[in-house]
């Protein structure tokens, strides 16, 4: 829900089943060597594609799994991830457990997805008496009434509505209204008169039709049903704001009073919506995307109430088809999976039962996961990178060239406060309000849902709680939160081959020296820089400073955009510019840690590498993957980050220190950048 630079914030692939011993600590993993040059590719020319002389073996070795999109180091981790919480869950299994113990809801949710024969004995039943509600709707005031309690369950329409921080006043939590509405993931699918883009249209349509019969409505109405829903999510599409402007928070932040939204979208019965969600009246709340809103308010006049019953019953199918029979499973599989992913198979029952628990029923999970597998010794080592680190980004800071003193002073305080979380949260999350029972696997999601809706809801008015965690410990990812200017490590991606408990330090900095760095950065990208220490959007910076930052993003965004990753489609540089410019500080900063941590480059070679070399060859190391090119064609639209092969490719050719550390690259290489052309900021 919340936005955050999380430095791969996309859901994960999951993948086919692999022989890690779980008994065995995380950390202590004995299969992976800190850097294998087994997986490089040494006939291949570093100058011409590092990426490949780095990972060009393992790449081979690895092909992608027919359930996956794309396979790569966070999958690979990501798996052995599932399997631990796999054998997590079969312990809890074999327990006595009380009736309401966590024990119990998770064993039930769990073996509630795995029992496809009630699943399927059931059909579409689970879903009838919303169905039935839809179709009793006779007024636009029942409408959104009805709206509202399918969203609290987590049946998303046309907005959504969530507590997040005052981007201006960070202390307290307010009311976010954000577009919404869209079943396929970009605006430009529904626009763009690219092949693909029509391509996607054709096989949604078909895809909304079949979903319509197997609700038992004729084919021609389900035809005509179709094409209402198309129609429709084409007309919000073009009153959406799209992703690059998303990614302001300026044109993103528009606090009101609610009596001004009121005025402003007379249309939508907000008094049937807000009791129904579960939302009391707040005095103010940020209107994300006004525009939007006025847009939804004429469509509500342009189109029949019969039309938008037609897309609320389309939106609780969708909803609900992961948990229903076969049949509902296979086709939106079929679509997902296979048409926006190019996926050929779906993965095994159990990964996806046991991904659904660990959604609806993460903190309690993670607790466990934190238990059995987390070392502490990982988290006091992380936390000495980190100081490391955050010593290396100040003098950094103190030495650019390009900023003024008074900034400089005001960068270094930001710094200085921003804070870290490591692991896991202090406080955990209580879970006794929840119910699950036995059997009843959809019931279960939207019990899960609700609760978890029901608990941000909450925070709404209230102040903001600095402990409070956006990731689930048993997560491969990390972010940093701009409105608490703080940058998270869960658990789970302190393993190989991010973080090597006994590997050298070439290679560590390397990895989750860069993952620290690049988080570090997003508190100054050009979108962390615009919020100040205390995480308020505040323009602490003189404007001669901010034109000398802008000019120096511009050559990160002209060089990422001139990458052409598959057919004509080019990478986009303004999309992928904050991230892109947490690698490129993160590599500059963590090269700086490694210096000041190891005093002589030279006499260390292991496996022939200098330290210097195995520090990008670590970095190369944790982007490797192979990817379907369904997959690449959809995440150059929606991804904030650029492909794994670019942030290798686009990331080490702009850092001097590459050069020095392999001399063989020379002018004439296909990736080399004149020394006043490598973009530097931090
Ligand atoms: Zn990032």
């Amino acid at each position: 829900m919340k936005q955050f630079y999380g430095f791969f914030v996309l859901a994960f692939v999951i993948l086919a089943s692999c022989s890690t011993n779980v008994k065995e600590r995380m950390t202590t993993s004995k299969q992976m060597k800190p850097l294998d040059t087994s997986n490089m590719s040494l006939s291949v020319d570093p100058g011409k594609d590092f990426y490949r002389y780095a990972n060009g073996q393992w790449m081979k070795n690895n092909p992608i799994p027919d359930d996956k999109a794309r396979y790569g180091s966070f999958d690979e981790l990501q798996e052995s991830n599932n399997e631990k919480i796999r054998e997590l869950i079969k312990e809890l299994s074999a327990q006595e457990a009380e009736e309401g113990s966590l024990t119990q809801k998770i064993r039930d949710f769990y073996n509630s997805g795995m029992d496809t024969t009630r699943i399927n004995e059931l059909g579409y039943a689970p879903v009838k008496p919303y169905l039935e509600q839809i179709n009793a709707v006779t007024s636009i005031e029942d409408l959104f009434s009805l709206a509202g309690n399918l969203q609290s369950k987590g049946v998303s329409y046309l907005f959504s509505m969530y507590a997040g921080q005052d981007r201006k006043n960070s202390e307290m939590m307010i009311a976010n209204l954000y577009q919404n509405g869209l079943s396929m993931p970009d605006r430009s699918y529904y626009l763009s008169d690219d092949d693909r883009s029509k391509e996607l249209r054709t096989a949604f349509r078909s895809h909304v039709k079949a979903m319509f019969e197997l609700i038992a409505v004729e084919p021609d109405k389900a035809d005509a049903y179709a094409n209402n829903v198309l129609n429709l999510e084409t007309a919000l599409a073009e009153i959406s704001m799209s992703r690059k402007d998303r990614r302001d928070p300026h044109k993103t932040y528009h606090k009101m009073p609610l009596q001004e939204l009121h005025e402003m979208t007379p249309n939508i019965s907000w008094e049937a919506f807000l009791p129904e969600y579960g939302v009391e009246t707040p005095e103010d709340l940020n209107v994300a995307q006004p525009d939007f809103m006025k847009g939804l308010n004429t469509m509500l006049e342009e189109y029949t109430l019969e039309d938008w019953k037609t897309l609320l019953t389309w939106k609780v199918i969708d909803r609900a088809a992961a948990y229903l029979s076969d049949d509902f499973v296979n086709q939106n599989f079929a679509f997902y999976g296979k048409v926006l992913s190019g996926k050929q198979e779906m993965e095994p029952r159990w990964k996806r039962a046991l991904n659904t628990t660990s959604k609806g029923m993460g903190m309690a999970l993670g607790k466990m996961y934190v238990n059995k597998y987390f070392p502490p010794e990982a988290k006091a080592r992380v936390e000495e990178l980190v100081a490391n680190l955050k010593k290396a980004y100040k003098s950094r800071i103190r030495n650019v060239s390009w900023m003024t003193d008074a900034t400089k002073e005001k960068a270094l305080e930001k710094l200085d406060a921003m804070t870290v979380k490591v692991g896991y949260p202090d406080e955990w999350r209580d879970y006794s309000d929840l119910d699950i029972a036995p059997g009843k696997y959809f019931e279960n999601v939207l019990q899960a849902s609700a609760f978890n809706i029901d608990y941000n809801l909450d925070k709404i008015g209230k102040k903001a709680d600095p402990k409070e965690w956006h990731m689930t410990p048993q997560t491969v990812n990390a972010y940093y939160n701009p409105a608490n200017n703080e940058i998270v490590f869960p658990a789970a991606i302190l393993q190989p081959p991010f973080f090597f408990q006994h590997g050298d330090d070439a290679v560590n900095y390397g990895a989750i020296g860069v993952v620290i760095g690049h988080e570090m950065t997003h508190g100054f990208d050009d979108k962390g820089r615009l919020f100040d220490k205390n995480g308020n959007l505040n323009e602490w910076w003189t404007e001669e400073d901010s034109r000398e930052f802008n000019k120096r993003a511009e050559q990160l965004v002209a060089h990422f955009g001139d990458f052409v990753p598959i057919k004509d489609m080019h990478l986009d540089g303004e999309l992928t510019l904050g991230e892109n410019i947490a690698d490129n500080g993160g590599l500059h900063i963590a090269l700086d840690a490694l210096h000041l941590s190891l005093k002589d480059m030279d006499a260390q070679k292991i496996d022939g590498f200098t330290p210097e070399q195995r520090f990008f060859l670590s970095y190369a190391q944790i982007w490797r993957q192979n990817i379907r090119d369904e997959e690449l064609m959809r995440r150059l639209k929606e991804d904030v980050h650029s492909p794994g092969e670019y942030r290798v490719n686009g990331g080490v050719f702009n850092v001097d220190a590459f050069y020095n550390a392999f001399s063989e690259v020379s002018a004439s290489d296909r990736l080399y950048r004149a020394p006043e052309k490598r973009a530097d900021i931090w």
